[in-house]
């Protein structure tokens, strides 16, 4: 093909919907020998939907009350698929919620301290956490009220359209080394991780695991290192990479801000496409 000058290249790449914060990127991308991908709403929708709602000592509609006020404060994609849930009567109100990075919401709701996220959260808290979670294979969201655990509600992600595209994609591209990091459950990682089949993946890892985890890769990789991603979670390795890529649609506003590059479409295919426009295009040397 023709090799593109830099400013082709951004064009080429803007009408693909992929945004280079500097015509550097375009090199860097070429360069890339390993990609590394968040999880949800990177890979999978992150549209989740209820499956199933478990309250414990207390009143379904009450729980949810509870657990909605929260989330109604949150952007992650959980928070969404919660607010669907219809209760009748007022809802409730939080006050001083604030995010546990990887972990989910800690806050106040009628005066009582409520926790919203995974085990981790409750565990880092003293909540004991009835055994019958251990055998849930998808995503749960654990609730607590004022210490003591209030119920769990079960949600389900799916991959995106073009998750499986993407992946072969990348390959083509010549792309030695596809790697997943979640904040997710590992199990649920590992899943997700074995239906795309990228080369190795790890869950329930904090934002500074999954920065760790990407220097160590980076260090074993001489800075050829692609990380993708769109949450607040994912910022610090946007950051730190060689090529920083956000999620630039559905995406938290800081991934965008600290990435190098910004799929707008939200499509992870196009991360072959970035890619493909860096090789296509040349450096005008005077
Ligand atoms: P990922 O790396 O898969 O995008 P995140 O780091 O965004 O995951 O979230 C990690 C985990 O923290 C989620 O899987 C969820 O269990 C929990 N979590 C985070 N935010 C929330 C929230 N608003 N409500 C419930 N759980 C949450
Ligand atoms: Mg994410």
């Amino acid at each position: 093909s023709i090799p593109l000058g830099y400013f082709g290249g951004l064009g080429a790449a803007s009408k693909n919907g992929i945004l280079f914060k500097g015509a550097s990127y375009l090199d860097e991308m070429t360069k890339v020998n390993t990609v590394v991908m968040d999880k949800t709403g990177t890979v999978t929708k992150g549209v989740f939907k209820i499956k199933e709602i478990k309250a414990i000592g207390w009143k379904e509609p009450e729980f949810m009350k509870y657990l909605m006020a929260m989330e109604e404060q949150s952007t992650h994609p959980i928070a969404k698929a919660i607010m669907d849930y219809k209760a009748d009567g007022e809802d409730f109100q939080a006050s001083e919620v604030s995010e546990v990075a990887g972990k989910g919401l800690k806050g106040t709701v009628n005066g009582k301290t409520v926790l919203v996220g995974n085990k981790p959260l409750m565990i880092s808290n003293n909540i004991e956490v009835p055994s019958e979670t251990d055998n849930i294979v998808e995503s749960i969201v654990m609730v607590s009220i004022e210490g003591k655990f209030a119920g769990y509600v079960i949600i389900a992600d799916e991959l995106k359209d073009d998750a499986h595209e993407a992946i072969n994609q990348i390959r083509e591209s010549g792309i030695s080394k596809i790697i997943m990091l979640s904040g997710d459950k590992d199990s649920i990682t590992q899943q997700v991780a074995k239906e795309m089949g990228v080369d190795w993946a790890k869950g329930g890892l904090l934002p500074e695991d999954k920065l760790k985890e990407v220097e160590k890769l980076m260090s074993e990789n001489d800075g050829r290192v692609a990380f993708i991603g769109d949450g607040i979670n994912d910022a610090p390795v946007l950051a730190v990479s060689d090529v920083g890529i956000a999620m630039g649609g559905l995406g938290s506003d800081v991934a965008i801000e600290t990435a190098d590059v910004i799929i707008q479409t939200d499509q992870p295919s196009k991360i072959a496409k970035a890619i493909k426009i860096g090789r296509s295009t040349r450096r005008i040397v005077y």
